[in-house]
């Protein structure tokens, strides 16, 4: 099923993906490590611990009101520092992943994002820039978002950060890849 087909949470697919979450943080013991190492736990209204802690009491329904997951940058602090060595970042990716099936709100940004830098992945070997931040602010459908990163953009470009072009590896190439991922995900 594509993400953007709306799923709630009671389908098998988000069922079978809450649980593989659970699985994952099943022997959090909730020392809150993981909470006191994240660069932005001061953006999320639950902590990462909290999160752990509604997954295993079979109150996820209630991480999907909070924008929690989607303010993870995927540092791997987290991760790093468990000392039940648990795999922290994959389970928030999870989590994303389920919010952008359920189609809240909340995660229409950042799955707006993800996709279209998977598709520029895919269509030229990494990332071009200029056009997937084109594509983004598009997308946005916000006429002031681009204005208000222009100063950004433009200090990017002049410290080689940006290319506004770099050869194209063609279509294709990542295919099978992508492919594989797939079936894995929705295996
Ligand atoms: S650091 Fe690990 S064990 Fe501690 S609360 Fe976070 S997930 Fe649980
Ligand atoms: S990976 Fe995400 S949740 Fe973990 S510390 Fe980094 S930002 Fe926080």
């Amino acid at each position: 099923m594509s993400v953007s087909q709306k799923e709630d949470i009671n389908s098998p697919g988000v069922i079978r993906a809450l649980d593989r979450v659970k699985g994952m943080v099943k022997t959090c013991i909730q020392c809150g490590t993981c909470s006191a190492s994240c660069p932005n736990v001061h953006f999320m209204d639950l902590t990462p611990r909290q999160m752990w802690r509604l997954v295993l009491t079979d109150r996820s329904a209630d991480l999907f009101t909070s924008q929690s997951f989607t303010m993870c940058s995927a540092c791997y602090w987290c991760t790093l520092r468990c000392p039940r060595g648990l795999a922290l970042t994959a389970a928030v990716a999870e989590l994303k992943q389920i919010g952008a099936r359920l189609n809240l709100q909340t995660s229409k940004k950042s799955d707006l994002f993800y996709r279209l830098f998977l598709d520029n992945v895919r269509q030229y070997g990494r990332v071009r820039e200029m056009e997937l931040m084109g594509r983004y602010f598009l997308g946005l459908k916000n006429p002031v978002t681009p204005i208000a990163y222009t100063p950004l953009g433009l200090a990017l470009m002049k410290r080689g950060k940006i290319h506004p072009q770099m050869p194209g590896q063609g279509p294709g190439k990542l295919d099978g890849l992508f492919e594989a991922v797939r079936e894995r995900r929705d295996g």
